[in-house]
């Protein structure tokens, strides 16, 4: 998979060909020379921890800046945080129930 669109001949969104001296894509009309930034890797990252989170992946994978490498390590991140976080909420929320079922007892909870 080459960074450069035109370097396949194929466009990076329609996969239809275009021509090494074309700017935009004769099918779909995608811009062939820069990208938008939510397709950039700072963009990318900065949507993932603002906004969208593990969603972001989508991104990644219709990125035509990254590379089959950088795809895959981005995934496996996205699913190593994605699943501590879902672990931390979830120790979190184990916790949280304990300590409410003591109070509802009439007990302290533990640690208290
Ligand atoms: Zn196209």
């Amino acid at each position: 998979m080459s960074k450069d669109p035109k370097e396949g001949g194929v466009c990076w969104n329609c996969r239809k060909p275009a021509a090494a001296e074309d700017n935009f894509c004769r099918f779909c009309g995608r811009n062939l020379v820069s990208f938008p930034w939510y397709y950039q890797h700072w963009g990318i990252i900065a949507l993932t921890f603002l906004a969208l989170g593990p969603f972001s992946l989508v991104l990644v994978w219709r990125s035509p800046l990254m590379s089959r490498t950088a795809r895959w390590v981005y995934t496996a991140l996205a699913v190593f945080i994605t699943y501590e976080l879902v672990k931390g909420c979830y120790h979190t929320y184990l916790v949280v129930n304990d300590a409410m079922n003591a109070v509802l007892k009439g007990q302290l909870p533990a640690g208290l």
